[in-house]
């Protein structure tokens, strides 16, 4: 049997990017994963795809499996030979009880790790721009949790001692008695004005933060309506300076934007977005796979030494054809000395990864484009080989042919709609049917139309309202054909001028997000 391991994983404060690469590793390789709602629920989609995920998801009040059960799942699993892949928010051993966890483990003597991660306090102090030590300001950090009541008996923390320590104070679970808290450490001898910021949902495109004088920050909390996961950061460090909350001032900050792709594919897109500090749902909404009967794609392969030309116009084709040679004991050497050609530079550059290097790309990403750029050879009497999917436009073979070349196009993979959606996607429709999405990206028409197939007619009508950004004149063609008004097409139509356009496009609508304003209402 194989030798079972428990990976406690710090998952960090909510953006995906912060977990470290132990932990993602850990996460990849795992058969079994036990996650918390704290955790990103991003890092689910780096699990394996066959590994199974168990939401041991509890906020307070409401616990979804007691601490008892996830240990002894935990101990379960890995005693019979599993991978876990503990998932926890921030640490796990700061008010994360990986310790209980870790002693039942070590006492059922199960194999485990524990994986540190960016704990709240760091998270909200680096996405706030509110550094928990300064120099002269502050030279000791407490933290200390909240959850406790500050009135009852004998309580755990003495907060008229921390009163006294000088230092920044960061309250975890504080939020239910913010009030009690801050009378306790003004009792305990901390000036009343003494500065305090409380940060919401830190790290994650619904950061909030709110600042104020330890005496008056009950009352702000209450006017603003903030409720927990927050932190609480007392000192003279939670003043703030203008210019440092860079978070909140990216230029995608707070923005709803769904993203319609494979899954497989988005993820260039999302996480560009995201370091923008946009909230970006995916939705996927086309699936690539093989194609039905290879038997065309495999000839053409076999005789690749016959063409004067191979035209690649879509990463997903340089996938497709990378792997179909592997399978078919081939490799990049089969080229010879075809033209190689690539739609656009994303496309040339996963040919790269194939060992091959582009010798035509054109100025404009399209089929017209990289017709174009063909303008100058001679195609009488030349071969040529398109792999592609199935439904692609014909101006590109139907070009060629008009100038005397022969143009084989052999079907290389196949988009199909995906049969199941998860949690994710099903949220990212709902924010469109409902209009609390700020925008909804295509980057083929396919993503586009199989929108419009999976939404249907009727709740196709709400998400309409939904501003669209596409990739190409194509894309934008078809969008505008299914009712949607597309307001962002970069001139260059890739990935990193979607996103910058999509930034652009933001900036001049301005600071405030709509979307997130109904929302707040809702
Ligand atoms: N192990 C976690 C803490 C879990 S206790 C860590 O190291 O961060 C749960 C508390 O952590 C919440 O009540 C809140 O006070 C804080 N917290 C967790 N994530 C947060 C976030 N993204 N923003 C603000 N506070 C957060």
């Amino acid at each position: 049997m194989k030798a079972g391991l428990v990976s406690l994983i710090g998952a960090g404060p909510g953006d995906p990017e912060l977990i470290t690469l132990r932990g993602l590793r850990a996460l990849r390789e795992a058969d079994v994963v036990v996650y918390d709602r704290l955790a990103a629920p991003e890092l689910l989609s780096r699990a394996r795809p066959d590994a199974r995920l168990i939401d041991a998801g509890k906020s307070a009040g409401d616990h979804a499996m007691p601490q008892e059960e996830i240990t002894a799942l935990l101990v379960r699993e890995g005693a019979d030979g599993r991978r876990v892949a503990r998932l926890k928010g921030g640490d796990p051993f700061l008010f994360g009880r990986g310790g209980e966890e870790m002693a039942a483990l070590a006492g059922a003597g199960v194999r485990f790790e524990v994986i540190p991660g960016v704990t709240a306090a760091s998270g909200a102090a680096a996405y706030c721009g509110l550094p928990l030590t300064v120099r002269g300001v502050s030279s000791a950090v407490t933290l200390v949790t909240g959850h406790e009541d500050p009135a009852k008996g004998r309580p755990d923390v003495d907060w008229s001692a921390l009163a006294k320590t000088g230092g920044t104070l960061v309250i975890y679970m504080g939020m239910g008695r913010i009030g009690e808290i801050a009378s306790a450490l003004i009792g305990g001898g901390l000036p009343p004005e003494t500065p305090a910021a409380v940060v919401r949902r830190a790290a994650t495109p619904e950061q909030e933060t709110l600042q104020a004088p330890l005496s008056g920050i009950a009352e702000s909390v209450r006017e603003r309506g903030l409720g927990p996961p927050a932190i609480i950061i007392v000192g003279e460090v939670a003043r703030s300076e203008p210019g440092h909350a860079w978070y909140e001032a990216l230029p995608l900050f707070g923005r709803r934007i769904v993203v319609t792709r494979s899954r497989a594919q988005a993820s260039s897109l999302v996480e560009g977005l995201r370091r923008l500090g946009a909230r970006a749902l995916e939705l996927p909404t086309i699936e690539i796979s093989p194609p039905e009967d290879p038997s065309a794609l495999d000839a053409a392969l076999h005789g690749l030494e016959g063409y004067d030309y191979v035209l690649f116009t879509s990463t997903n084709t340089v996938d497709a054809l990378g792997k179909r040679l592997v399978e078919l004991s081939l490799d990049s050497r089969s080229f010879r000395d075809a033209r190689i050609c690539a739609i656009g530079e994303a496309t040339a550059s996963a040919l790269l990864t194939l060992g091959l290097r582009a010798d035509v790309v054109p100025e404009e990403y399209t089929a017209e484009g990289l017709l174009a750029a063909l303008a100058e050879e001679k195609m009488e009497g030349r071969r040529a080989l398109l792999p592609r999917a199935r439904d692609a436009r014909e101006v590109l073979p139907e070009g060629l042919r008009a100038r005397g070349a022969t143009v084989d196009v052999v079907e290389a993979y196949r988009t199909v709609r995906p049969e199941a959606l998860d949690g994710d996607a099903r949220e990212a429709i709902k924010s469109l049917v409902g209009g609390t999405a700020d925008l909804v990206t295509f980057t083929s028409s396919s993503t586009a139309s199989n929108l419009a197939d999976i939404l249907g007619d009727e709740r196709l009508g709400g998400a309409r309202g939904v501003s669209a950004a596409a990739i190409g004149p194509v894309t934008a063609k078809t969008a505008r054909e299914i009712g949607f008004d597309v307001a962002v097409e970069p001139a260059t139509h890739t990935i990193p001028a979607l996103i910058e356009s999509i930034s652009d496009y933001f900036l001049r609508q301005g600071a405030a997000s709509p979307a997130a304003g109904r929302e707040a209402k809702a």
